[in-house]
């Protein structure tokens, strides 16, 4: 079936506009969009993805960078180990490969932070190779139209995707092919409410109009005073990113900061493993002065 004219079609008109998506796309940019894209919604990295780069215009810019550096600029992106992660990266490259971000797959995933996932966008979107990329609207996409799934949850085994997926790739077009795709998926082909009405695969696709809307139980987290552990190492971190320079604060005082009240005796606990992880992260560094963000 000819998905591909269809939806290269669609996405003439219908594609989103985001700051990664250039015309002559530097593999440098491509590394840090989708580093940020790991788990940081669209919006947001395009807010963010111009300032980063305002700051750290070049590899070798984000290579030179502190702890310090890149964790203040990765403010509002969450999971700011991933910016550590992404300033290893860039060093690597600058050290192993003279400051160029290799085109092969497995001197990608050779790199800190980048996994299959992020080597294969490198691969699609930087250097516009035939390389199967799946993400989570992608799987979606392609789950539907390969076989009538029952139910808005359903999605076939990656094992099952991908020589799917590398019959529909076209040969010339892998980028763009993939942008459309993750669009349709984030637009049409959503998780619960698919449009199959104005989809442009609809007359080719087999779960068209079949889909029963089921929602996922939602994952349980560890949380403290009701919140994720995810949030509450967020918010140290953010308390820290806007004090000056290498300056300490004291942990009480950061704890305070960050909650809005004093920290409770039966609360010590939670709070210094808490502020063992972001050290061993390489996020904080703890003196008997106190914390700040590592150098
Ligand atoms: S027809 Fe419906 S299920 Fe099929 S790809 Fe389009 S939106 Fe998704």
């Amino acid at each position: 079936m000819d998905y591909s004219r269809s939806l290269l079609r669609w996405y003439r008109k219908n594609s989103r506009d985001f700051p990664w998506r250039t015309a002559d796309t530097d593999p440098y940019v491509v590394l840090v969009s989708e580093t940020m894209l790991q788990q940081t919604q669209t919006s947001r990295v395009a807010e963010a993805l111009p300032r980063f780069l305002a700051v750290f215009p070049t590899i070798q810019d984000l290579a030179r960078a502190s702890n310090a550096d890149v964790i203040r600029q990765w403010q509002g992106m969450g999971y700011n180990s991933r910016a550590l992660r992404l300033r290893d990266a860039a060093r690597s490259i600058v050290e192993l490969h003279g400051g160029v971000v290799p085109c092969e797959m497995g001197l990608l995933r050779a790199l800190p932070g980048v996994g299959p996932y992020t080597s294969a966008a490198i691969m699609c979107f930087a250097f516009n190779k035939r390389v199967v990329v799946l993400d989570v609207n992608v799987r979606r996409v392609y789950s539907r139209i390969l076989a009538r799934q029952k139910t808005t949850l359903d999605l076939e085994l990656d094992e099952t995707l991908i020589p799917f997926a590398e019959q529909l790739i076209p040969a010339r077009n892998a980028s763009a092919w993939h942008h459309a795709v993750m669009d349709l998926g984030a637009t049409i082909c959503t998780a619960r409410a698919p449009k199959c009405g104005v989809c442009p695969l609809a007359e080719q696709c087999p779960s068209h109009d079949m889909l029963i809307p089921m929602t996922r139980p939602r994952r349980t987290e560890p949380t403290f005073r009701g919140e994720p552990q995810r949030i509450w190492r967020g918010r140290f971190i953010e308390v820290l990113r806007k004090i000056d320079g290498r300056s300490y604060t004291s942990i009480s005082k950061l704890f305070t900061l960050a909650a809005g009240s004093p920290l409770q005796r039966s609360e010590h606990e939670w709070y210094q493993q808490t502020l063992q992880r972001l050290t061993s992260d390489g996020l904080i560094v703890g003196t008997s002065k106190g914390v700040r963000l590592a150098d």
